[in-house]
């Protein structure tokens, strides 16, 4: 029987449904679901925490002299079957999804020696295959021989809308102007940053799905994912 499983690489625009796509497509084929956003944060936390940041910006320079000292590992909740993000042994899944992370993330993801650590756990976690990975930069840089592609964009005040109710139903004090501006901050950094930069790789497929529900969506990925198995051969 042939053991090697299909890669799938989810990238795009911030706020686009990219964790959430990933996670339902891992469940119904049973993969593993990577959310490579998680883990930025979860360096961003550790930098706030430490006073990384003051009024000059991010210390660059000390955080990269804690990198060893950074531990990620995710654990799945059974109750909800999602992962929840450890940093050096201590659940911090809800503290990284607050506005204050979400503000100076993308800032330390511009810092190379922090992508490699995390680009170098990324592919230890996906190398067997039968693997859902999302973020920026799984196409280009994690899996670029991955057997799917998909990038995902949505018009940017159907993303605003849909992160501001998100945040609102968590109980998340932030105005919708606030969470708008905050992934147009992100998207310009996370696209003209020389690491890694976000990028739309030739082989991958585009779904804007400012139109689809989440359901039409699953369906969608999951069709383009059948066609890749017939495809590979997996
Ligand atoms: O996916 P999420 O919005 O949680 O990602 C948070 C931030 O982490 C992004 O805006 C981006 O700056 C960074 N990121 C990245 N590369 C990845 C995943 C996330 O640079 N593969």
């Amino acid at each position: 029987m042939n053991q090697k499983k299909l890669t799938i690489a989810i990238d795009g625009f911030s706020s686009c449904g990219k964790s959430t796509l990933a996670k339902a497509l891992a469940e119904k084929m049973n993969f593993v679901f990577i959310d490579t956003g998680a883990m930025y944060r979860g360096v961003t936390l550790f930098a706030l925490r430490n006073g990384f940041f003051d009024d000059e910006g991010l210390a660059i320079d000390s955080l990269i002299d804690e990198l060893p000292n950074i531990r990620l590992d995710f654990f799945l909740d059974q109750a909800t079957k999602k992962p929840r993000l450890l940093l050096n042994e201590k659940d911090v899944e809800d503290e990284i999804r607050t506005p204050r992370v979400s503000a100076h993330v993308s800032e330390v993801a511009t810092v190379k020696q922090v992508r490699e650590k995390l680009v170098s756990q990324q592919r230890i976690m996906g190398k067997k295959g039968g693997v859902v990975m999302d973020g920026r930069d799984i196409g280009s840089v994690v899996f670029p021989k991955a057997e799917l592609k998909l990038f995902l964009t949505a018009d940017p005040d159907v993303r605003a809308l849909r992160r501001y109710e998100e945040l609102k139903s968590r109980g998340v004090e932030i105005s919708l102007n606030e969470v708008k501006a905050n992934l147009m901050e992100r998207d310009r950094i996370d696209s003209t940053r020389i690491e890694s930069p976000l990028i739309q790789t030739d082989d991958a497929i585009v779904i804007d799905n400012s139109f689809l529900s989440p359901d039409e969506q699953l369906a969608l990925a999951l069709d383009l994912a059948s066609e890749k198995m017939f495809q590979f051969n997996l």
